[in-house]
């Protein structure tokens, strides 16, 4: 069992990227503010999805970026639950805890929050405006391995989502509606459930589970919905005997555009649109175990021009084939 806070190597992160800043690992990136402003120029909405994390902030961190280097700026991005919210690697869960005897990655937040306020935050803010800062908020809900107690306890208003820390980039959403500012101030509305179905009716929010009150207050609201962001699908879709009957209430009621879920850490996968909505399963954010490979759709963007213009991809860029666990802090550094 792994205790205290678990380190990539012998340097935190902060200083691991302090150290690169310092010996102008960068320079070579850097840029005038014209093309830094250029870079994001229009109004579309970038929008990346992660699938499970279980701890692999660092890899999706790597992943985003790279992405967003040779792409164009990321502005929200949105994660399907099973973050691996364990800023006490003591108290993980047994399954996080057994996967870490051999990938530290597992325990991930823990490094990543580094004392509460994030490890990556002096090096995404030394590098503002430039076009390798990853500084779009992280939006992410529960799912089934987290320290529920931790979630339940972030300081926010009810409704709201909670904030990480004081930078605000990485924002905890208990169910509820959100909307996700544009870049010309019009909102794109998303509803949001975390967990899993409970076997009976669970009142607990404090859990793995979603709760009967939860569910009830989202099939209240009558205003579109234009994502849906769930943990779990709807019943059947992997396995006959598996999936949550509020998450099916929930697509019938909202009928969004987009529906994303994780969970079952499958291939991802975009299903065919039932009635105006498109289902969308994205894969764990990790390696598979056999291979080593990066497993695939474990990320999509969606692309927002407005709310009759928009569209989903799973990212497959060629940089991806040969990113491997060990390799991937070298590989897809900057
Ligand atoms: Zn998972």
């Amino acid at each position: 069992m792994r205790t205290g806070t678990p380190a990539f190597g012998e340097q935190s992160l902060e200083e691991k990227y302090q150290q690169r800043i310092a010996e102008g690992d960068f320079a070579g990136l850097d840029e005038d503010p014209a093309t830094a402003a250029a870079f994001d120029a229009d109004h579309t909405v970038t929008i990346a999805v992660l699938g499970d994390l279980h701890g692999h902030i660092d890899l999706a961190y790597h992943l985003l970026r790279r992405w967003q280097v040779e792409n164009k700026k990321i502005d929200h991005v949105l994660q399907v639950g099973d973050f691996g919210a364990f800023p006490d690697p003591s108290r993980a869960d047994e399954e996080t805890l057994s996967c870490a005897q051999t990938d530290p990655d597992e325990l991930g937040f823990a490094a990543f929050m580094d004392g509460g306020n994030g490890s990556f935050m002096p090096y995404i803010t030394s590098c503002k405006g430039r076009r390798y800062a990853l500084d779009a908020p992280w939006w992410f809900i529960k799912g089934n391995h987290e320290d529920f107690q931790y979630l339940h306890g972030l300081n926010g208003d009810a409704g709201k989502p909670r904030p990480l820390g004081e930078n605000g980039l990485f924002n905890y959403l208990p169910a509820g509606l959100y909307a996700l500012k544009t870049k010309l101030g019009s909102m794109i509305s998303m509803a949001a459930l975390g967990g899993i179905a409970p076997a009976t009716t669970n009142q607990n929010p404090c859990t793995k589970w979603y709760t009967e009150n939860e569910t009830q207050l989202l099939l209240k609201h009558e205003q579109p919905v234009e994502i849906l962001l769930t943990h779990d699908s709807s019943p059947g879709v992997y396995y006959e005997n598996a999936g949550s009957p509020a998450v099916e209430r929930l697509v019938n009621h909202y009928a969004p555009a987009y529906h994303f879920f994780g969970h079952y850490h499958k291939s991802g996968q975009i299903f065919g649109a039932s009635g105006q909505t498109k289902t969308i399963h994205l894969n764990e954010v990790n390696f598979y175990q056999k291979s080593g490979e990066l497993r695939k759709g474990c990320m999509g963007i969606l692309t927002w021009r407005g709310p009759n213009e928009h569209e989903f991809k799973m990212v497959k860029e060629a940089w991806m084939t040969g990113v491997t666990r060990e390799n991937y802090r070298q590989v897809l550094a900057l």
